[in-house]
């Protein structure tokens, strides 16, 4: 049997590209330079497609692939496939969960404890020599306030069991209750907010979450209120953001993730109240590599005929 053809339309390790490379035919869409003549010379061979978690594969693509059988994603979320359209033709997608969850909860509470405790302030107070003038400022105890989890997965459970070690208070939002969790449901985002010290965005993105957490939303969480968001840009609606920090309605907020990656909103950039990070949620070697072996291993059971290691619920 031939080698399957694959195309790859993002930006791959070489943990990953040359395992890959090894077993199949790769195409590499995102780094060539005539993308409409590798179509045209590779497309109607081409079963498998390798995306990441954040780019968009767009259906137009996806259209001119006749053969493609199967669309698997390096990153647990995959917002970025039009899943309705693949539903239609039949196509399988996969993804990589749980292999990140506790990287990525980890990053989290480290926003929270950046944020919260003014690590991040603090640390450029000593870079700039200031600490030989003047003592630092007091900040916050974290011990006892609340944090309001929207979207308690594999990665908002992960988040709630680390903050609830540190003391604080848990409540979460979501489309529906989840039974057998022992935090505390509010039904309402803005509610939720209300009552929160710290609002954690850990649901997935696309079309259905767009600015799901918008002007209301950030009005509800308030002055003293900090928003962290290790999910999707897109949840959060930015400009709105920018305005709520920039007028004193929200107190903060400590970013991994933003609408136009890698690019920040300037504002942001200035503000000594907001953490920015440059979407670091999975990004250390062994869970970028659990991910890559694991991403490859859905292709790999899908040509060999074996059942898939993974594939997103709405297609289950
Ligand atoms: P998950 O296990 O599927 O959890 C998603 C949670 O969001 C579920 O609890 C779900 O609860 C809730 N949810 C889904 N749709 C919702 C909606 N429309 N409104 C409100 N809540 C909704 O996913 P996960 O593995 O925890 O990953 C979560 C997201 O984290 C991923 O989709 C990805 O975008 C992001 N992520 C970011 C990084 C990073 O590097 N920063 C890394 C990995 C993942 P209900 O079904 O009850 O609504």
């Amino acid at each position: 049997m031939p080698a399957p053809d694959v195309i790859v339309t993002a930006p791959l390790p070489p943990f990953l590209y040359d395992p890959l490379k090894a077993d199949y035919r790769c195409h590499d869409y995102y780094q060539s330079s005539h993308k409409p003549g590798l179509l045209a010379a590779e497309a109607s061979r081409i079963r498998g497609l390798v995306q990441g978690g954040g780019p968009v594969t767009p259906a137009e693509l996806l259209d001119k692939l006749p053969k493609l059988e199967i669309i698997s994603v390096f990153g647990v979320g995959y917002d970025g496939v039009p899943v309705d359209y693949c539903r239609k033709r039949g196509l399988k997608v996969t993804n990589t969960p749980d292999v990140l969850t506790d990287d990525v909860a980890d990053v989290a509470v480290g926003l929270v404890l950046m944020t919260g405790r003014g690590f991040a302030k603090a640390e450029r107070f000593v870079r700039a020599g200031e600490w030989e003038k003047k003592g630092p400022e007091l900040t916050t105890k974290l011990g006892g306030r609340t944090v309001g989890i929207l979207g308690l997965g594999r990665i908002g459970k992960a988040i709630a069991h680390r903050l609830e070690a540190m003391g604080m208070r848990i409540a979460y939002t979501g489309r529906k209750a989840q039974p057998g969790v022992h935090y505390r449901f509010v039904p309402d985002l803005k509610a939720l907010a209300a009552e929160s010290d710290f609002l954690v965005v850990a649901c997935p993105g696309g079309p259905a979450t767009k600015n799901l957490v918008n002007a209301d939303v950030l009005a509800a969480l308030g002055s003293k209120g900090t928003i962290v968001n290790i999910a999707r840009g897109s949840i959060v609606d930015e400009p709105a953001l920018v305005r709520a920090l920039q007028d004193g309605t929200i107190g903060g907020a400590g970013l991994d993730v933003f609408a136009d990656e890698p690019h920040v909103p300037k504002p942001l950039l200035a503000m000594d109240n907001v953490v920015l990070l440059p979407h670091v949620g999975s990004a250390t070697n062994e869970t970028r590599k659990a991910m890559g072996d694991l991403c490859k291993a859905n292709l790999d059971a899908w040509f060999a005929g074996k059942p898939l290691l993974t594939l997103i619920p709405e297609l289950a």
